[in-house]
């Protein structure tokens, strides 16, 4: 088989059972990537899917069930995929939930666990991945934001913290490795569709008594002046593209792929 452009390269993709992380860990297998998947889920499913994608990208696939909330689990993860692989090359810190409600009545422990598994994941598995990544130097950390890092909405205060939280991450982490073939950037999508999606439009369905559409068209794509969802397949691209040669000096973005939001 040709050589692929990330042969020999082991991706660790947080929350990649589901959604844009499984998008994701496609685009990098598709690639040639070995493949640690993480993320909740039926085990079974995911023993399946770990079957199904190292037969269909000709890599290994692992998986390891790690929860963000605790960085012990995170932090084995990581250990766990450097002894079998040698290094996480390629980190992609994409695990993250969602809960919409005024401020005043946002319960505390959602908050915290938004910011825990959103943001403080990050700080864990990039401070768990970052000296093999300097010992061999050379990495791509590619953190999940959201045009909600660039913008705020109302009703989404732990999120849209959070994800502004992962901006100054990614900027952060960036200077700090920058004369080292490592880069760090953040994607800022805006909507996806994908479950955490499907489950917003459910909630809005019910709370506005509005149908699908209406929520779609007059809630969520309201802001997005394309007025389409973006694709998972398009953020793997983006991914793809961040971890090539072209994008070596690329470093501390926020790029924003939200068909033109934070452009108003
Ligand atoms: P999703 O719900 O489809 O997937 C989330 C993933 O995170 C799943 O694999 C889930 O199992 C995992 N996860 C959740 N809690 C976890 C925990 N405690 N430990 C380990 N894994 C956990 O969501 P998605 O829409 O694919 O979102 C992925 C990322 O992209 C998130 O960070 C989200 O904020 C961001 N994002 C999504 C959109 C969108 O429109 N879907 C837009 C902008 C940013």
């Amino acid at each position: 088989m040709e050589k692929r452009a990330l042969t020999d390269r082991t991706a660790l993709i947080t929350g990649s059972t589901s959604g844009i992380g499984l998008g994701m860990a496609r685009a990098l297998a598709s690639a040639g990537a070995n493949i640690v998947l993480n993320g909740l889920g039926d085990r079974q499913e995911i023993d399946s899917l770990v079957q199904e994608m190292a037969a269909q990208y000709a890599v290994e696939v692992v998986y390891d069930g790690a929860n963000m909330l605790a960085p012990d689990e995170i932090t084995t993860m990581v250990e766990g995929a450097e002894k079998r692989f040698g290094a996480v090359d390629i980190l992609v810190n994409n695990a993250g939930i969602q809960y919409v409600s005024p401020i005043e009545d946002f319960p505390g422990g959602r908050c915290q666990a938004i910011i825990n598994i959103n943001l403080v994941s990050n700080f864990y598995t990039i401070k768990a991945a970052l000296p093999a990544m300097k010992k061999q130097n050379w990495g791509r950390i590619i953190n999940l934001a959201s045009a909600h890092g660039l913008v705020a909405s109302p009703y989404k205060s732990a999120y849209v913290a959070a994800k502004h939280g992962v901006v100054g991450l990614t900027k952060t982490v960036a200077l700090e490795v920058a004369e080292q073939q490592i880069t760090c950037n953040a994607i800022c999508p805006g909507y996806v569709r994908t479950p955490l999606v499907e489950g917003q439009i459910e909630e809005q369905m019910k709370a506005h008594n509005m149908s699908r559409e209406q929520v779609i068209n007059d809630i969520f794509l309201v802001a997005q002046p394309s007025k389409r969802f973006v694709e998972v397949e398009e953020l793997g691209q983006v991914a793809l593209f961040l971890c090539s040669p072209a994008a070596c000096s690329i470093n501390g973005i926020s790029l924003p792929v939200e068909g033109g939001w934070t452009a108003k």
